[in-house]
């Protein structure tokens, strides 16, 4: 199955042919623009066209087996569709360019709050990620150095690297616990700014093109979570007073 995000994030929608119907109903696909679960970021919902008009509701995708193996879950009730049929898929694009928006917001963080992340979690209305940090840290100035990153409107583009070049350059990995995939032979970057001049980092997930589509964001809150763990909740719009 060929994961058309990958290389295009902005394509909303695409035809493909069913290979397989699961059992449990999941729909499998030769390509796909449905990003499934991971890294923290939810599942693509939608959903498949007949060439009747029918509409096959779509309310997630994830992972099989493997990465390269893409599940789209039906809603429930609906119809199932042939092996060897041709959809075209459509995937709620406004949901997804607000997790995309918020995605890269979570790695604008990353750059302002160069500490070790410990989890990450992105939603359509607020993002989580907790660092490994026991300093107190003012929102207020984190907002600021996240809407300069925003306003200056860097970069945003993705680059292959060979898994010896990630192990010759072991800092590029900001995640304390998890790991990019290994086994494919190539890992894929995401750089921020010419040159990743302001950042770059495995990920597998979907982001927008040029930081100031991110558009205005603030950090909602900073929690406490333990000793050396701190918790940033991203918010769209401005700060509240
Ligand atoms: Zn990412």
């Amino acid at each position: 199955m060929k994961a058309l995000f990958v290389e295009d994030a902005y394509l909303s929608t695409a035809e493909a042919l069913v290979t397989s119907v699961r059992e449990d109903g999941g729909i499998m696909l030769d390509q796909t623009c449905f990003y499934a679960t991971s890294g923290g970021q939810p599942g693509d919902t939608g959903f498949l066209e007949r060439d009747n008009g029918e509409r096959i509701e779509i309310a997630g995708a994830v992972n099989g087996a493997t990465k390269s193996e893409i599940i789209h879950v039906p809603a429930p009730g609906q119809p199932s569709p042939e092996i060897g049929e041709k959809l075209v898929l459509h995937i709620d694009w406004e949901r997804r360019h607000k997790l995309m928006r918020m995605h890269t917001a979570c790695h604008l963080l990353s750059v302002v709050c160069a500490y070790p992340i410990t989890g990450a979690s992105v939603s359509e209305t607020d993002s989580r990620v907790d660092f490994d940090m026991s300093e107190t840290i003012d929102k207020a100035e984190v907002t600021a150095k996240l809407m300069d990153l925003v306003n200056a409107n860097h970069r945003i583009y993705t680059q292959w690297i060979s898994e010896e070049d990630l192990d010759a350059n072991p800092d590029l990995v900001k995640s304390k616990n998890v790991r990019p995939p290994r086994g494919q032979g190539r890992i894929r970057l995401v750089c921020i700014g010419e040159d990743a001049a302001i950042d770059s980092q495995p990920c597998g997930g979907t982001h927008v093109t040029e930081t100031a589509e991110v558009g205005e964001i603030h950090i909602g809150k900073i929690e406490k979570k333990g000793k050396e763990n701190r918790r940033f909740r991203i918010r769209f719009g401005p700060a509240p007073d």
